[in-house]
């Protein structure tokens, strides 16, 4: 039996233990994937760094893309069996379909026999469950999707979490065509939702973040105006905000940075009617404090989601492969270090001057 390496998370501050593991045959309506790029997600950080636990030991890593090495009977979302040989990605979840988050609530990303990529505990070979690892063993319940052969590796990795939350997010709160917005933080997930809310629609789409980089960046995403936190007060932003829609106010606002004071930023800015998505508070403790007042006077609508209903990655696909000449997607990727470095990835990582820093487990 051949041998895959992977890396195995234990302990907050603990080095990563990179294992020979036996590479399992997929059982019936599975597959085996060769990892061909991962990246480290703000989330796999949060982990890391003890700001969130997780079941350990584990193989991390979420956001991925291959070729399938052995298929078993899984199929594609649009019902193609897969075959070896194949290129694809995948829904960071696998979901039952049957119990009621599944069907009657329309959120199978919280499935009451949910699966997560990324997240569960390593015991033996057959817990191939997680991106930094050679292979990865895809479970029945999981959308898969063939990447198109225009779309490279490094466009379509981040897709499975962040491009398919935005995606899914901006449908869960609704869009209109020739609103306005305001997206704070310029993050994956900020630059994605700046490029998506462009292309549908909207023609003001301001962006806040507290790294002019990062602003930099959100311009070559879409952003037709940026704002740096520290460098204007948060007074100052509302009035230019107020400035760039007619005295209004923002249509809709995109919290995507976890930042405590950017949810009372946004209550603040929205105009009257406006609706607020909120994603960036996915480590427990996120106490925020704005004034409910302006919620209710103001006759706002503050949605949270977390993940993505598995539809919004084939949509999220659709959407790069048609702007990949627009908008820089494949630049936000890298540098990218081979899995035996991934120590050396997180910390680069951690450093927090990279969108995403890739691991790429077929290199040696
Ligand atoms: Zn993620
Ligand atoms: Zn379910």
């Amino acid at each position: 039996m051949s041998q895959a390496l992977v890396s195995l998370f234990h302990d907050p501050g603990r080095p990563m233990e990179l294992a020979s593991v036996p590479v399992p045959t997929p059982e019936p309506d599975h597959a085996l994937v060769r990892v061909t790029l991962a990246t480290i997600c703000g989330s796999d950080l949060h982990t890391v760094s003890g700001r969130r636990d997780a079941p350990a030991p584990c193989i991390l890593g979420h956001e991925g893309v291959g070729r399938v090495a052995e298929a078993n009977g899984l199929s594609a979302a649009d019902g193609r069996p897969l075959a070896a040989g194949d290129r694809v990605t995948w829904s960071l979840m696998s979901s039952c379909g049957e119990c009621p988050y599944c069907t009657k609530r329309r959120l199978p990303q919280k499935c009451d026999h949910l699966g997560k990529y990324g997240h569960a505990r390593y015991e033996d070979a057959h817990d191939l469950n997680g991106c930094f690892a050679e292979y990865i063993l895809l479970r029945p319940g999981t959308r898969v999707h063939h990447v198109p052969d225009v779309v490279t590796d490094e466009e379509a990795v981040p897709l499975n979490c962040a491009g398919a939350t935005i995606v899914g997010g901006l449908e869960a709160v609704g869009t209109r065509e020739g609103e306005s917005a305001v997206v704070l933080g310029s993050g994956m997930l900020g630059l994605y939702a700046a490029a998506r809310l462009r292309t549908l629609g909207y023609e003001t789409v301001a962006v806040v973040d507290r790294l002019e980089p990062r602003l930099r960046l959100a311009r070559e995403f879409g952003a037709t105006d940026t704002f740096q936190v520290g460098d204007m007060e948060d007074g100052a932003i509302g009035e230019a905000l107020t400035d760039l829609t007619q005295g209004r106010g923002p249509d809709l606002a995109i919290e995507a940075s976890g930042a405590p004071a950017a949810l009372a930023s946004a209550v603040e800015w929205l105009g009257v009617g406006g609706r607020c998505l909120t994603l960036g508070y996915v480590y427990p403790g996120s106490d925020v404090a704005f004034d409910a007042q302006k919620l209710v006077t103001k006759c706002l609508t503050l949605r949270g989601l977390h993940n993505y209903h598995p539809e919004a990655l084939g949509a999220a696909l659709d959407c790069v492969s048609a702007t990949r000449d627009q908008f820089p997607f494949g630049a936000l990727v890298g540098p990218t270090y081979p899995l035996a470095e991934i120590d050396a990835a997180f910390a680069h990582a951690a450093r927090g001057d990279a969108i995403r820093v890739g691991v790429d487990p077929t290199r040696t």
